[in-house]
C-alpha cells in the first residue's frame, strides 16, 4: 500500500535529478543541516530514530564522505545544530536538543569537525538555520560566511530533508535572489546526503499529538519542494571533471 502510493507521488511529480560538478577554480561551500545524536542516533531521545533507518544511515555516511573531501581541500564547511533551550518549546514538536546535551552535539562521525578551522559551527533555536544564523545587532554568521569566503556554490545535506532542509534553502533562494547573498549562484541538494524520520499513519493515530510522517513521502516531497525553489537536487556530486566525491 504504501509502496504504490510512493509510486503513485513519484509519477505525480517526477523530481529529475542531476550529476553536479563542483568546479575546482571556484569557492564550493558544504552546510550540514542539523546532523546531530537528537536527530540521527537510535534512542538519543525525544525525535530520535528508535531503531537504525537505511535513509538516515546513509545520509551520514554520504555527509561524512563530503565534509572530509571538503576539509581536505580547506574549502568552507558550515554545520548548523539545533540546540533548545529547556522552557521553551517548539510546537509541535516534543522537547528535543535541549543546549548543553549530546543530542545537541554532532553525530559521532562528524564529531571530529569540532576541531577543522574550516569549518564554523551554528547553534540555532528554531528550524530554518538562515533565520537562526541571525545576531541581535542585525548581522547573521551564514551571510558573513557566504561573503567572507566568496562562496558561489552551496551544497547542502542533513535532515530533515521537508523541515529544516527545506526551511533553510528557501530563505537561502530568496535571500539570494534578493542580492543578500553575493557571490553566491548555485544552491545544490544532494539528494542522499538527506534524510527525514519515519512516523507511518498507524503509529501516529495512536500517539497523542504525533503528525503522521512517512518517511519516502516526505524526503520526495521536501526535495521536489526545494526545486520549486530553484535549487540543483543532486544524486550525484562531482569535484572538477574527474575526482568522484
Ligand atoms: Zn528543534
Amino acid at each position: 500500500m504504501v509502496s504504490q502510493i510512493i509510486e503513485l507521488l513519484k509519477n505525480e511529480i517526477p523530481l529529475e535529478q542531476e550529476c553536479v560538478v563542483l568546479a575546482e577554480d571556484t569557492v564550493n561551500g558544504l552546510v550540514l543541516v542539523d546532523i546531530i545524536n537528537g536527530f540521527c542516533t537510535v534512542g538519543a531521545g525525544n525525535l530520535a530514530p528508535r531503531e537504525s533507518n537505511r535513509q538516515i544511515s546513509e545520509m551520514i555516511n554520504e555527509s561524512a564522505r563530503l565534509a572530509r573531501l571538503f576539509c581536505e581541500k580547506n574549502l568552507p564547511v558550515m554545520a548548523f545544530l539545533d540546540s533548545h533551550h529547556p522552557n521553551k518549546p517548539e510546537d509541535p514538536y516534543p522537547p528535543h536538543c535541549i543546549a548543553g546535551t549530546d543530542e545537541s552535539n554532532l553525530v559521532p562521525a562528524l564529531r571530529w569537525l569540532e576541531n577543522e578551522t574550516n569549518v564554523t559551527l551554528r547553534r540555532k533555536e528554531c528550524f530554518d538555520g538562515y533565520i537562526g544564523s541571525a545576531e541581535e545587532d542585525g548581522s547573521n554568521v551564514f551571510v558573513d560566511w557566504v561573503k567572507k569566503n566568496k562562496i558561489r556554490t552551496l551544497l547542502v545535506v542533513g535532515i530533515c530533508t521537508d523541515i529544516c532542509v527545506l526551511d533553510f534553502v528557501c530563505s537561502t533562494m530568496s535571500a539570494k535572489n534578493r542580492g543578500f547573498l553575493k557571490p553566491l549562484e548555485n544552491v545544490v541538494v544532494y539528494s542522499h546526503g538527506c534524510a527525514t524520520f519515519d512516523v507511518p499513519l498507524e503509529v501516529a493515530r495512536n500517539t497523542k499529538g504525533a503528525l503522521a510522517h512517512p518517511q519516502e513521502f516526505l524526503h520526495h516531497m521536501g526535495l521536489y519542494m526545494a526545486k520549486e525553489r530553484g535549487a540543483k537536487i543532486a544524486n550525484e556530486v562531482l569535484f572538477g571533471a574527474v575526482e568522484k566525491v
